[in-house]
């Protein structure tokens, strides 16, 4: 095979053509034969089972059901006509649906006769209905029956408005099988196929189309899972590997005057033995001779902030600067303060930069940044801005850090010559699966251990019927002088909406908690960043005793006479974000608690979601729920939700998979770094093919 036939562009196909090629590329991201190759089916039907009528579910399935079709009318809309034909079986009846091509489908369909009918299930009003079916004549279909397993490949509305169906797909297949004569270059070594008995890649890549039966076809799907996320580790580790290598990192060589004064005098308590353990990774990394980039996880209320802390002194022991960028006004504001209070008159010099920090003030910060009169920057994304020069940035550490994008981690990279230490802190606890392939060139520290004498907050799921008694439950904690958060949802598609919400309730606990008895303090994203802060303030100095806000305050305040946190509309939020909500409480000694109030019609997901948050306090289950639930991409936050488009394999269920790849590409990299021995060419090969296209995504570019 000519090496670049791959490479042709699928216009090429035969059966293809301009328009499909136009419709493949922005529907498919299809350009290639290998796209093409590439493209896996969703799932695969077995074509050997019926569907009664009265069986159906609005499950958007893709199903198969004999009948026959009683009648065709013709009905006029305004955006153009609909052929509609009623089509029964023995146990009732449904419409098939079409949109174009009626007079091709009046002249040929036959009425009661007993047809095939193959598509995708959606519910109209009470009648399920089938647009553009695949149909067939019943005694055709028994002569034929050639595929049991038919491949489903991933479809849009816009595919088959433009006649690019699944069977049209599997043609194209067919086609391109035919010109490779389905041979493809192998891209993994002799050792590796043998060790894990994985079948070859002509004929993997065959039978995830065309599978010839069950057990082939799980065999094919394991080759091409272990495949893709081979590839994937490899990169990981080899990026690692040649940043330890390579990049030379600046030598913290000391530990010096400002780390041990505060060690041994401001030192507000006895560190945790997790925050002593992760502090010495942090010190060995620094010290050696390579640049660290360390993600570091721990729950909410772990104690994250006195890590950073004395990394930057650190920084200051070994002549260096650093930055803390944190992801909201808020949390900046706070961690400011929050530092000046813990390094008290150690003589640190210290500043602030926000969005809204005045222009002649950031003048001023800007010249004493860059003549190295400023020791820690702390700030949020403005920190981020061009004008922004250190003098000798020797560390960034990066607050939860789901909130910044990697092209925002690879602009702080880009501030000096010589690349910072990179600290990334992060309360949404990623579970290990997931860690292992996002951040598989980073290295990980977990504070696994709570400070002393938390109590674990209760948490409880009531009804919005049983509102009056929460209400009075909070003016119970009130008395007893603790403070209250209520937190409502505000997401963005229905902002608007959101914004309503937030303010009835406003004014309905003004009602029901009435001045002067009670103080109550709003907080949201339409505020302006002072009006804000003053009633954060008034919060944290316990001035008022209800915080009413929007999730805001989700990330990082600090308030640990704050005991009570009510959720509205709690089905509303994933559970990540509950948890993240959750652990604004449980900061002091007293015994805190969760209310999540709810509707009392609830999807089954929300139900699980709300279960977990009742049953436990577990940052890493619960990650592994929402994992679960949500998939990756979600979890993850849109932003990088691109870093995981895996085309076959799935970092949840496949994590068996995925460890074994992992091994494998650990293990190729330890015998052979430059991938030069003669039986991993099949690899090296494979590998710059990925890199030249593309198809490997890269992290911190
Ligand atoms: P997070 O990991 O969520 O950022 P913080 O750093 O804000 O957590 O710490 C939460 C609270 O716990 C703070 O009030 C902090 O002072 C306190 N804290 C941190 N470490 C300890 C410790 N070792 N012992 C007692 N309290 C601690
Ligand atoms: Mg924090």
């Amino acid at each position: 095979m000519n090496p670049n036939f791959l490479q042709t562009p699928i216009p090429y196909l035969k059966g293809v053509g301009p328009n499909r090629a136009d419709v493949l590329r922005t529907e498919l991201g299809i350009e290639t034969y290998r796209d093409l190759l590439h493209l896996f089916p969703n799932r695969y039907l077995d074509r050997t089972s019926y569907y009664k009528i009265n069986q159906l579910q609005p499950s958007g399935a893709d199903v198969q059901i004999v009948g026959k079709i009683v009648h065709i009318k013709t009905v006029e809309q305004k955006r153009g006509k609909r052929l509609v034909a009623t089509f029964v079986d023995e146990t009732g009846q449904m419409e098939l649906v079409w949109f174009r091509s009626h007079k091709w489908i009046r002249e040929n369909l036959k009425l009661n006769e007993p047809y095939v009918v193959f598509g995708r299930i959606a519910r109209y009003g009470s009648n399920f209905s089938m647009a553009h079916p695949e149909m067939e004549l019943l005694s055709e279909h028994q002569k034929g029956l050639k595929i049991a397993m038919q491949p489903i490949y991933p479809s849009t509305e816009k595919l088959s408005a433009k006649g690019i169906t699944n069977r049209v797909l599997g043609k194209m297949m067919q086609q391109l099988f035919l010109e490779s004569k389905g041979q493809f270059p192998e891209s993994l070594s002799k050792n590796i196929l043998e060790e894990l008995k994985l079948v070859s890649k002509s004929e993997a890549l065959f039978n995830i189309h065309f599978p010839k039966n069950q057990e082939l076809l799980a065999k094919s799907q394991f080759r091409l899972k272990f495949e893709e996320l081979f590839f994937v580790q490899l990169q990981l580790i080899s990026k690692k590997l040649l940043r330890k290598l390579k990049i030379k990192g600046l030598p913290f060589n000391q530990v010096g005057e400002y780390f041990n004064t505060f060690f041994q005098h401001h030192l507000p308590f006895q560190l945790t033995n997790a925050q002593k353990k992760v502090i010495k990774e942090i010190r060995t990394d620094l010290g050696s001779n390579a640049q660290m980039n360390r993600l570091l996880q721990g729950d909410v209320g772990s104690g994250k902030t006195i890590v950073a802390l004395m990394c930057m002194l650190l920084a200051m022991d070994n002549g260096f600067q650093a930055c803390l960028m944190a992801p909201t006004e808020i949390l900046a504001n706070q961690h400011y303060n929050g530092l000046k209070e813990l390094l008290g008159n150690m003589g640190v010099k210290m500043a602030l930069l926000t969005g809204s920090t005045k222009k002649s003030e950031r003048t001023l910060l800007h010249n004493q940044l860059e003549n190295g009169n400023l020791n820690i920057l702390v700030g949020t994304h403005a920190v981020l801005e061009d004008k922004v020069q250190f003098k000798n940035l020797g560390l960034a550490i990066i607050d939860e850090q789901h909130r910044f994008g990697v092209a925002q981690r690879s602009k702080l990279w880009h501030k000096n010559e010589l690349p910072p230490h990179i600290l990334v802190m992060t309360a949404t606890p990623i579970p290990r699966t997931l860690a292992m392939s996002l951040y598989g060139d980073l290295d990980i520290s977990v504070i696994d251990e709570l400070p002393p004498g938390r109590k674990p907050i209760k948490t409880v799921h009531r009804f919005d019927s049983n509102r009056l008694k929460v209400f009075q439950f909070i003016k119970d904690e009130i008395k007893k002088g603790r403070q209250v958060y209520m937190v409502y949802p505000l997401i963005q598609e229905s902002e608007a909406l959101d914004f309503k919400d937030l303010m009835d309730g406003y004014e309905s606990i003004s009602r029901d908690f009435p001045m002067p008895e009670y103080q109550i303090s709003i907080v949201h994203g339409k505020m302006k960043p002072a009006d804000k802060d003053y009633e954060m303030e008034r919060f944290v100095k316990g001035e008022t005793q209800i915080m009413v806000a929007t999730t805001v305050i989700e990330v990082g305040v600090n308030v640990p006479n704050a005991s009570v946190m009510i959720i509205e509309s709690a089905e509303r939020f994933g559970l990540s974000q509950l948890h993240q909500l959750r652990g604004r409480v449980g900061r002091g000694a007293e015994q805190s608690f969760c209310i999540l109030m709810t509707g009392s019609k609830l999807s089954e997901e929300a139900k699980t979601r709300l279960q977990t948050m009742v049953q436990t306090n577990d940052g890493f289950e619960i990650a592994e729920v929402d994992l679960k639930l949500r998939g990756p991409g979600d979890l993850m936050g849109t932003q990088q939700s691109g870093l995981l488009h895996l085309k076959i394999a799935d970092i949840v269920k496949d994590n068996q998979i995925l460890k074994t790849a992992r091994y494998h590409a650990l293990q190729l990299l330890k015998e052979d770094p430059r991938l030069e021995k003669e039986e991993n060419l099949p690899i090296l090969y494979a590998y710059s093919k990925m890199m030249q296209n593309k198809e490997i995504w890269g992290y911190i570019s």
